[in-house]
């Protein structure tokens, strides 16, 4: 297919990595240049403007927050001009619940479609082509986005036509991670305090009760204090938190536990986090434990 591919940062890279890699014509742009020169090399085609990367059947966006994918989207020479009438943008970032309400309108109004659809996995999930992608939009066009989320990840599951639902409930799922992340912490300072080995403990849990990804990856991180370089940093992960909550207000959906998140993300980047990956909050705890190795958080 042609795709333009729009966001080169730890996901887009690799994403638009794999799309080359099955023989779509892909276009990419990024804001900061440089980024898309891998790609060239790869085989894919540099635009100079998000415009020039509208030419196709498909637009992908894989930007940070809310704020760049408005300012992609909207405003003069960006994808609602750019794209032609009938072709697709498939936002895979996380972004609010409210933003795709207006986007929807908006394409629907320029001719064009749009699918919400975005991912679980991290950087590392994204080059092997193992996201769970899940989108949400007409059904005709996830259909014909078909074979470039399969080139992408390893499981799509749409998730029916309203496309804020796919955005709702990524959030949730980063929710739970979250949660997660700080339980795993606190559970790891404790035996850790106690001398037991954190990395054994691990183990333990991931090869008998709790054998999912999740606990695997962050577990390993946690156990060892290794929070840098980040592959999804503090400040998008706590994003994610504040977007969660919002969805929650506007339900009236109390979520206590989505609550002293937002506090933890907040003690994090008050102490220099900003860098860190966001299994750092998951350092935390023993970090006000005062007991290694995560008190290497003090230092941020
Ligand atoms: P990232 O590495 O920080 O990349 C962010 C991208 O957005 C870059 O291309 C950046 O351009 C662009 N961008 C940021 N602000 C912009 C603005 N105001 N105008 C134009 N472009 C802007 O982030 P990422 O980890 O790839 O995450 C991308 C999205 O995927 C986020 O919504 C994130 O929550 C979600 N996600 C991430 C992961 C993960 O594990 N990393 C997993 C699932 C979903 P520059 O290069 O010019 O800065």
């Amino acid at each position: 297919m042609k795709v333009g591919f729009i966001g080169l940062g730890q996901m887009g890279s690799a994403m638009a990595t794999n799309l080359v890699k099955a023989g779509h014509e892909v276009t990419v742009y990024n804001r900061s240049q440089a980024k898309a020169e891998p790609l060239v090399k790869l085989g894919a085609r540099k635009a100079a403007s998000i415009a020039e990367a509208c030419g196709g059947e498909v637009a992908i966006t894989m930007l940070a927050d809310d704020n760049a994918v408005a300012g992609a989207v909207l405003g003069d020479g960006n994808i609602e001009q750019a794209l032609p009438r009938g072709a697709i943008h498939v936002s895979m970032s996380t972004i609010s619940v409210a933003l795709p309400v207006s986007l929807v309108a908006v394409h629907a109004k320029a001719g064009q479609r749009y699918v919400a659809a975005p991912v679980f996995g991290r950087p590392e999930a994204a080059a092997e082509a193992k996201l769970f992608i899940v989108p949400a939009g007409d059904s005709r066009a996830i259909d014909e986005c078909r074979a470039l989320f399969d080139a992408m990840g390893q499981k799509t599951v749409p998730m029916g036509s309203e496309p804020p639902a796919a955005n709702l409930i990524k959030l949730s799922g980063n929710f739970l991670i979250a949660a997660l992340i700080e339980s795993l912490g606190e559970a790891i300072a404790l035996v850790g305090k106690a001398g037991i080995d954190r990395k054994a403990y691990v183990d333990l849990l991931t090869s008998t009760m709790f054998p999912a990804p999740s606990y695997r990856i962050y577990g390993g991180l946690i156990a060892e204090g290794r929070f840098e370089p980040a592959s999804f940093s503090a400040p998008l992960g706590h994003k994610d938190i504040r977007l969660a909550l919002a969805a929650a207000e506007n339900l009236r959906v109390p979520m206590p536990i989505a609550s002293l998140l937002n506090d933890r993300f907040l003690r994090l980047l008050a102490h220099g986090g900003e860098k860190l990956d966001w299994a750092a909050v998951g350092g935390l705890a023993s970090a006000d434990a005062d007991t290694a190795p995560a008190s290497r958080t003090n230092s941020h």
